[in-house]
């Protein structure tokens, strides 16, 4: 039976990027050696971070004074790496749920934390609007999707103060504006690459200017000035990011890639908004184009388990919401087809049936 990926992350990553490392695993670039058993500063090695870098900046548009880094110690690292960097005294961080705040948390080990909003009190259900930004802030970060709730920033925001981007689960979703940022993160493990390397995209005058002595490791400088390869990069993570940025590529780029996207999360919205067992969780303007939140309807509550098991026997994995928000959660990264969403509504569209 057909599996249909839905894991939040580690997640679905296209077939070719799967393919091509098992193969450089096997046969690394004609060398007879796995890539996993090459230098890293072998010249073969070199070509793939160089064209990595390369291709994340063609498909995002990336203005010459970014620079891109391949980093170990996931998205986690960065809620630390962001204020070290960037803060003088004073941070501005929006609370849109817990992987914000935890960035949130990290912030105040290094100067005042202004939370300028929350939707905590609401279980995160939604994106906190209509706030004010402290004008002597350093910087304000946002988490542009929220992968446990299945809200999301769909848009890049105006502000006036150099703004830093969580994108872990929806890099390469949607084009995006990099110019409005100063820094983009995330983890690569849910629409790029399996789990260990994180990305940052960062603007290079932002930086050196909190007058604070940085650990050589912790400081980006470091590694702008020696092209992600200050110590050993995660290698195979780096390589399997660039089998997915050429299939990105070969997709028809960003903007194609937002177009499957939104066809896919409306296909399944219209499904839980039409289907009477079952409610969307997120507030309808902010819901996320990556991670669809749903529960039973209030009636229909004690099918929770049965519908899980229903589905899964459908071939339907990783659907079970985040424990926090209960109920689904189906992830519709940009590497899930059509056709699972569809399988995924057959499944609902059957089950309502039954009851
Ligand atoms: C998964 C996730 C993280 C954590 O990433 P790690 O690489 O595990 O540290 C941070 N932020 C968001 C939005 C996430 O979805």
């Amino acid at each position: 039976m057909k599996k249909h990926n839905f894991y939040a992350g580690p997640s679905i990553l296209p077939d070719s990027t799967i393919k091509n490392t098992a193969d450089a695993v096997l046969n690394f670039a004609g060398t007879g050696l796995s890539v996993m058993e090459v230098s890293h500063r072998g010249k073969e090695f070199v070509a793939v971070m160089d064209e990595a870098q390369a291709l994340f900046k063609e498909l995002l548009n990336i203005p010459d004074d970014y620079e891109v880094l391949f980093l170990g110690g996931g998205a986690s690292t960065q809620f630390c790496m962001v204020p070290y960097n960037l803060m003088k005294k004073k941070a501005a961080y929006l609370n849109t749920g817990a992987w914000a705040a935890k960035a949130l948390k990290e912030a105040k080990f290094f100067g005042d934390v202004v939370e300028v909003a929350s939707s905590k009190e609401a279980n995160y259900n939604y994106i906190p609007k209509g706030y004010e930004l402290p004008s002597d802030a350093d910087y304000f970060h946002i988490t542009t999707n929220n992968t446990i709730y299945g809200t999301e920033i769909k848009e890049d925001l105006d502000v006036n103060i150099p703004l830093v981007a969580d994108m872990s689960s929806d890099i390469f979703s949607r084009p995006i504006d990099v110019s409005k940022y100063a820094l983009i993160y995330g983890g690569a493990q849910k629409n790029l690459a399996p789990a260990g390397v994180a990305f940052v995209i960062v603007k290079k005058d932002i930086l050196g200017k909190t007058g604070r002595d940085i650990p050589t490791m912790l400081d980006y400088r470091t590694h702008i000035d020696k092209g992600s390869m200050f110590n050993t990069p995660p290698v195979l993570p780096v390589f399997a990011a660039l089998q997915t940025l050429k299939w990105l590529k070969e997709q028809g780029g960003i903007p194609a890639m937002q177009k499957k996207n939104e066809e896919k999360a409306a296909l399944l919205y219209d499904e839980i908004d039409r289907n009477k067992l079952f409610k969307g969780t997120a507030a309808q303007e902010d819901r996320s184009l990556m991670n669809i939140c749903f529960v039973m309807n209030d009636e229909f509550a004690e099918l929770e388990k049965e519908f899980l098991d229903f589905a899964t026997e459908r071939g339907m994995i990783g659907i079970k919401g985040h424990r926090s928000v209960g109920g689904f959660r189906a992830s519709t990264y940009n590497a899930l087809p059509y056709e699972s969403v569809k399988a995924l509504v057959e499944t609902m569209q059957e089950f309502e049936k039954k009851h």
